[in-house]
């Protein structure tokens, strides 16, 4: 559970790291004070970042956990929730929790462990079939 003043990312990351966590699911609740919110642009293989720069409920926060360049990095997507009821979403890159964020973490059978697509720069589920 992260509490005020907590960075999801970077408190996120660091937790997995120290627990060698390198495959798992993410699910979580909560809220934050402002977050920056991603679009993933195709063409420029790189992340849109828009702010979301309001106290915004975390309707749903859904990710993984999966090896990429020989560590665990997170992948994140987020559906927040604005004071008049519409919602932004989009891929995670900063959420400043208030007041509380839980996170709950699952960790998968070895077959869906993700890896690293070279073509995209995404980490992608890799069956490994042999
Ligand atoms: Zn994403």
């Amino acid at each position: 559970m992260l509490a005020t003043g907590d960075e999801a990312m970077q408190s996120l990351q660091k937790f997995v790291r120290a627990q060698k966590i390198d495959a798992a699911g993410l699910t979580a609740i909560g809220a934050f004070e402002r977050a920056v919110i991603g679009y993933f642009d195709w063409d420029k293989k790189d992340y849109k970042r828009i702010p979301v720069d309001e106290q915004v409920e975390v309707l749903s926060l859904i990710g993984d956990v999966a090896e990429a360049d020989g560590k665990p990095a997170l992948h994140i997507h987020a559906v927040l929730g604005k004071s008049d009821g519409s919602v932004v979403g989009g891929h995670l890159l900063e959420g400043h929790v208030r007041p509380t964020l839980e996170v709950i973490l699952t960790q998968p059978p070895a077959h869906l462990r993700k890896k690293k697509d070279p073509e995209t720069g995404l980490a992608l589920i890799a069956l490994d079939r042999s």
